[in-house]
């Protein structure tokens, strides 16, 4: 969670509702205010300078509505241009559904492969994963452990190295509604990852393609948002590790490459540490 923009972000508001008088004076500072509590959580530069324009216009420029005081129309617009800033809400439907995880290794996608199937699992879904990472030593037996714990199926073959045959095999035998796939990552976007998950996700014909971006990259997160979404076209992000940073904003403002929103946000290593995101409400205990 993000707590110092929470708070910097609740005193300027604060600050706000001290005035005897909204005016341009009274706006500006605020954006000023928003501006500094934001840059301060690592949102792009960009993003922030376009916020505080449109807040700034908005708020001098719309009449408030009627039994609207000018403070809570101005409270109501900074409210509004927050959650237009963590972009849209990211429908999950409890469907049958192939869900392909990208992203980089360590950006804690493995682990949450388990924490999505232990969410499906509690909804009533049967799922099962499949371990397409060839690449780490390890990365079977730890899914595997984690799935075990939550009693889901796990499909994988420690000693294949080709990440596409798993897969094909994998979807040939398993019957659940919900597959989630585990994706190899590596340190940095190499072309043969690119190839990769381009061709597992033509073999798996995925409902879904998200991606895992750790908090703690800051404005690095940017750069793979891009490059995934060129590749396989990102329909989700799930942040991790937002527990330990506080500055999440940039992965936060890098959801924006893939015009897509954030579906699942992290706060935790254990596998019950996931949270179903919802810009309103997520923005409401912001402010809140
Ligand atoms: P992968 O290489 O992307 O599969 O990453 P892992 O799932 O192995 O995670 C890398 C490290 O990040 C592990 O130590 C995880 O326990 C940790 N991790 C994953 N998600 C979170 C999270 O939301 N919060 C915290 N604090 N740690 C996390």
């Amino acid at each position: 969670m993000l707590d110092n923009l929470g708070s910097n972000l609740k005193d300027a508001l604060r600050k706000l509702a001290g005035k005897t008088v909204i005016d341009r004076a009274a706006v500006e500072e605020l954006v000023k205010d928003l501006q500094r509590a934001l840059l301060q959580a690592d949102v792009n530069v960009k993003q922030v300078m376009q916020l505080s324009q449109t807040i700034k216009k908005r708020a001098l420029d719309e009449q408030p509505p009627k039994g609207v005081t000018a403070r809570e129309h101005v409270l109501r617009i900074v409210y509004e241009e927050l959650v237009a800033l963590v972009g849209q809400k990211v429908e999950v439907t409890l469907g049958k559904q192939i869900i392909l995880m990208a992203g980089l290794q360590g950006s804690g996608k493995t682990t949450t492969t388990a924490k999505l199937a232990r969410f499906f699992k509690r909804k009533g879904m049967r799922v099962a994963v499949i371990c397409a990472d060839t690449f780490r030593p390890g990365a079977y037996t730890q899914i595997k452990t984690l799935c075990d714990k939550v009693h889901v199926p796990c499909y994988g073959d420690p000693s294949e190295h080709d990440a596409r045959k798993i897969v094909r095999e994998g979807l040939a035998q398993l019957k659940e509604e919900v597959i989630i796939v585990d994706t190899q990552g590596r340190h940095a976007l190499e072309d043969d990852l690119i190839t990769e998950i381009i061709d597992l996700n033509e073999i798996t014909k995925a409902t879904h393609r998200w991606l895992v971006l750790d908090a703690a990259l800051g404005q690095q997160a940017r750069e793979q948002a891009r490059r995934f979404h060129e590749a396989v076209s990102i329909d989700g992000v799930i942040i991790t590790k937002m527990d330990g940073t506080a500055k999440g904003g940039g992965a936060m403002s890098a959801v924006a490459e893939t015009g897509s929103g954030i579906v699942f946000i992290g706060q935790g290593e254990t596998i019950e540490d996931l949270e179903w995101f919802d810009p309103n409400s997520y923005i409401s205990r912001l402010l809140g």
